[in-house]
């Protein structure tokens, strides 16, 4: 493994999140209405924050590294092991990533929403954690720092994400609360946020 096979691989995984994620946006465009909006000024700059980190900045790094001497002068030793590493759990990532799409199904919302005829999704992966997705997206994060052998762009998507993150999860969850009382509290009380028995 090169440091370009390294960016290729990245590249490809960015790719393939947007093959899972294209057909709901598009599916859930048509005769899928929003019933609530709680999206805000804050919440459109940490979408914007999240996508810098974890799509544009490194897209950039890989696609045109020669113009982008401000990241070169970045760039660390090279680790192909970690670059496997990386590898992999970008995989586990997308597998993440598509099970949480078919499960969560006609409720996915890129942003803080509730659809019309609106369901808690409690089960397969939302059995183990109760935001899969977020953990599918710092699994993203971790594997472009492992991937992107770079001190900027590596670590970027970790820092963006994380952002949106902590200032979205809390928000998400009093939503639910409020739209589905104690089916949700209940589902709280027996599961974590991201990490299984952990966090
Ligand atoms: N936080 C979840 C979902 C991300 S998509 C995850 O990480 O997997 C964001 C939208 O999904 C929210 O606006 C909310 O409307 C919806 N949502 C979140 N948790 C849900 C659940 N358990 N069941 C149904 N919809 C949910």
């Amino acid at each position: 493994m090169t440091r370009f096979a390294a960016q290729i691989i990245f590249l490809i995984g960015v790719f393939g999140w947007g093959a899972i994620r294209f057909p709901h946006e598009v599916k859930n465009k048509r005769k899928n209405r929003i019933s609530e909006s709680q999206v805000d000024g804050r919440e459109r700059l940490l979408l914007i924050v999240s996508l810098f980190g974890l799509g544009l900045l490194p897209m950039a790094y890989c696609l045109v590294p020669g113009r982008f001497v401000f990241l070169a002068f970045a760039d660390y030793g090279f680790f192909p092991a970690q670059a496997w590493l990386g590898a992999a759990v970008f995989a586990g990532a997308l597998a993440l990533f598509l099970a949480t799409h078919r499960q969560l199904g006609r409720n996915w919302s890129q942003t803080l929403e509730l659809r019309e005829g609106h369901t808690l999704v409690t089960h397969g992966v939302y059995r183990l954690v109760r935001h899969p997705m977020y953990s599918a997206f710092f699994l993203w994060g971790l594997a472009q720092a492992l991937l992107l052998q770079n001190w900027i762009a590596g670590p970027a998507g970790l820092l963006g994400f994380g952002l949106l993150y902590a200032f979205r999860v809390g928000r998400e969850e009093a939503m639910m609360r409020a739209a589905f009382g104690e089916a949700y509290a209940a589902y709280e009380a027996r599961t974590r946020r991201i990490v299984p028995f952990l966090h």
